[in-house]
Order: structure tokens, then sequence, then C-alpha cells
């Protein structure tokens, strides 16, 4: 006879687990619900380091165990609290098909500065970001609070203009001294769209600085040179300082692309530049050299510009490569033809000076070489820095004789002439930046503009 057990009690060892089972899962219920995990994590981030007209104030919060129930973000000046932010989070239902999902992450953000709070006065603030976990049944709702205290500056610094005469071209460069107030923490001249950054002034008194400036050879409005000085609040003060602005707008040249001057630059060209799309025509690919590339390779001389000593390594005027006759001069704008018809304009930023085939090509001035190798449209080119922003460029060339780091003295031989990159014919394209913006070499090259804008402002060794 088979024996049977059903709807007897379990015997034996079996007993215990039907006692313990609902214990566990009562435990388990009431750890997942007292368990908290670290406490919520919360950053406050401030665009700018002080509060002025307007500063964007992001607060990053996080609780990733249980999740995030209310967050806010609360700024106090005295007696005044106001908030700013707030956003609470609700724990999808049992039903929901996003059931048991909480929020971990979140941000709130705000403007603080008296575009917003029209009554914040100098002083300090508080930024004061709150967050309380999801609740629970039997969860503590112990909220976590970070505070950030800020500055809070309304007047832009002090800044006072102390060289005379400034005359400056379309394109051209020159020097301003100036004064400015401790509060500043960027100053020197906007023309138009284009920032050049001052450095104390050598030998100068506490405050004193000068900046070597570029006038864009695109800006035609003298009204839109500017000195200027910013606190770390975004106040900014800008005041005129130009006696006389002479317009000197770009040139017009056209340049007909023929089949074999493609065939010799645009494979050379796209070989040697990494990630270059060469689909298409000739022509299409010489286009993306002419616009995209050349973009590129400015910007790539932009971030250079960084790497500039605080002091003159140059000395009198910039020397001209001897023997060699003036072709394309800066500010060109060039239209370019292909079989009759217009296909690309581009301006010619620098001076090109013909020799003979592979000829010495001599630094400039005295300066630190910052660059030297390819460089894409310039093809084997070299820069060296003189020192405060300034720095020349020799392009084109066939062979280099130095290297990055290295120190030259004026008319010392850096490489040979070549054409190499964007060049029709064996020549030098000499360009002149301040702070990573082209401009006009002539100037350089003349030592009465040196003494006149130059010497007569700042003390150059
Ligand atoms: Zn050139």
């Amino acid at each position: 006879m088979p024996s049977y057990t059903l709807g007897k009690a379990p015997r034996g060892r079996f007993r215990w687990v039907l006692l313990v089972l609902p214990l566990v899962l009562v435990g388990l219920v009431v750890w997942g619900s007292l368990r908290r995990g670290p406490a919520p994590g919360i950053v406050i981030e401030s665009a700018r380091p002080a509060v002025g007209t307007a500063t964007k104030i992001v607060a990053r919060f996080s609780e990733p165990v249980g999740g995030l129930g209310r967050i806010s973000l609360e700024l106090s000046q005295g007696e005044r609290t106001v908030r700013l932010a707030e956003q609470r989070f609700e724990r999808a239902g049992a039903f929901s098909p996003t059931r048991g999902r909480f929020t971990a992450n979140a941000e709130l953000a705000a403007t603080v500065g008296r575009s917003a709070q029209d009554w914040l006065k100098e002083g300090e603030v508080v930024l004061r970001a709150t967050a309380e976990r999801m609740a629970g049944p039997l969860r503590s709702r112990a909220p976590v609070v970070v505070e950030k205290r800020m500055t809070v500056r309304l007047r832009p610094p002090h800044l006072e203009l102390l060289s005379k005469q400034h005359y400056v071209r379309q394109g051209g460069s020159g020097v301003a001294v100036l004064r400015i107030g401790e509060s500043a923490v960027r100053s020197g001249v906007r023309a138009g769209a284009v920032e050049s950054l001052s450095f104390v002034l050598p030998g100068g008194a506490p405050g004193e600085r000068f900046v070597l400036f570029a006038i864009p050879w695109e800006l035609s409005d003298g009204d839109q040179v500017r000195l200027f000085a910013e606190d770390d609040a975004g106040n900014r003060v800008e005041m005129p300082f130009v006696n006389l602005f002479k317009p000197s707008p770009p040139r017009t040249d056209r340049l007909e692309l023929s089949e074999s001057f493609l065939a010799k630059v645009v494979p050379a060209i796209a070989s040697q530049t990494p990630g270059f799309d060469a689909s298409g025509s000739l022509l299409d690919q010489y286009l993306r050299i002419n616009g995209d590339v050349r973009r590129a390779t400015l910007a790539t001389i932009a971030e250079l510009s960084a790497d500039t000593q605080p002091t003159f390594l140059w000395r009198n005027a910039f020397a001209q490569m001897p023997n060699t006759q003036r072709r394309a001069g800066f500010a060109e704008n060039r239209t370019y033809l292909y079989q009759g018809k217009v296909v690309d304009h581009q301006t010619h930023l620098g001076l090109d000076l013909a020799s003979t085939e592979h000829a010495p090509v001599p630094a400039a001035n005295a300066g630190r070489v910052v660059f030297a190798g390819w460089l894409a449209i310039y093809g084997n080119a070299v820069i060296i820095d003189h020192g405060y922003g300034l720095m020349s460029l020799y392009g084109h060339m066939a062979s280099l004789s130095v290297k990055a780091g290295d120190v030259v003295s004026k008319g010392q031989q850096i490489g040979n002439s070549g054409s190499t990159g964007l060049a029709g014919g064996d020549h030098l394209h000499l360009e002149i930046f301040v702070q990573g913006k082209s401009v006009d070499p002539l100037e350089w090259l003349d030592e009465h503009w040196i003494r006149d804008n130059i010497a007569t402002k700042v003390k150059v060794p």
C-alpha cells in the first residue's frame, strides 16, 4: 500500500524551513526599506568663481541606491532666502511598466546675479542644495545639505590707459599700456570679436600691464577696437583708445586652378592628413583642403599661440629673407576658378617671398621654435615664438633644419625653401601672428613702424 504524507505536518529537517522562511522574508523587507547606502551626493558648480550680473549655477545630485526624493537649490544673502529651483521624484507604482524605477541622478540649474535677483548687494551669498532620499514606509528622510559661498561683485574693475598716440591699421598690430585694478582677472584689447590679452609690464608698477594686439584684417570699423578689463564675476569695462584707424580693405586676386596643380598638391596633402575624406574628384578634394583643412590648420596655430614666453625674445625689425621678391601680399581675397568657373574664395594671410629654388630660409628674428614639421596647407613649416604672443610662420619649405624647442637667433637658417603644401612653385610663405591672429607682416619688417608704434610705448631690450 502506498503511504500518503499529504496534509500531514512536515517532518524532520524540513519543518524548520517553513518556520524560518517567513522571518527571512520579513527581514529582507525591513532591510530593503531601511537600507540607505551612502548619503546622496551633491556638487554645486558655478560657471564663474564669483557672482556679478549673471553667473550660471548647476547643482548635481546623485543617490544610486534608493533614488532621489526631493531636491532643491536656494540662494541666501543676509536675511533673504529665495528658492531657485526644486524637483520632486515619485517611485513608479507596482503596476506601472517602469515599476520600481527611481531617479538616481538629477541636476538643477539657475542663474544668479543682478540680472535675476536685483536685490543682491556686494558681499557674500550662500547657495544651498538640499537632497532628500526617496521616501519609504520605514526609511528616514533626513535630507543632505551642501552649501557654497560666493562673493558678489557688482562694479567692474578699474581700467586706465597709460600709453598715447595709437595709430592702427586694419589687419595691423599695436601696443597699449594700461593700469588695472586688483579685481581684474582678464584685460587687453578687443578688436571686433578678437581679444588680445595683456601681460605684466616689464619694470612696471603693480597693476601696470601692456598688450600687443591684433586688428583683424576683416575688421573695418575702428570703433570696435577697445581696451577692456574683466573681473571673475564677469563685470567688464571697455574704453575706446585708438586715435586713428586706417581702413585697409583686402585686395582681390583671381587664381586659375589647373589640372596639373591639383594633381601636384592634392595627393600630397591628402596622404598626410589623418582622417581626410579622399572621395570625389581632385577638385572636390582640393576644395576640402582649401576649406576644412585650412580652418583646422588655423585652429592648430591658434592653440600653439598659448605656448608663448612672457619676455621679448626679438630685437629690432624683422628681416625679410634675402634676395627675395614680394609676390602675393597680406589679406588678399582670392577667387579660385576651375575651367572658367568660380569654385572657391579664401583669404591669403601671409607674404609670399620668391628666390631661387631651395634657398636657405633664415629666422626673421630671434625666438624659440614652437613647431617644426608638416602643417597641412603650409606643407613643411616652422613656427617661431618671439614672446608676448608674437609668432612667425615659414611655410612650403623643402627641408627643415630646426626642431620644436630650439632657440634660434635672427638670421639663423631654419630650412630651405620649397613648394610643399598648397604651393604652385618654390617660395617662402611668411606669416606673422599676434595671439594666433594673422597680422600684416610688412609692419614687422619696417624698423620705423616698430620704433614709432612699439618702442615708444614699451621698452624692447
Ligand atoms: Zn602664401
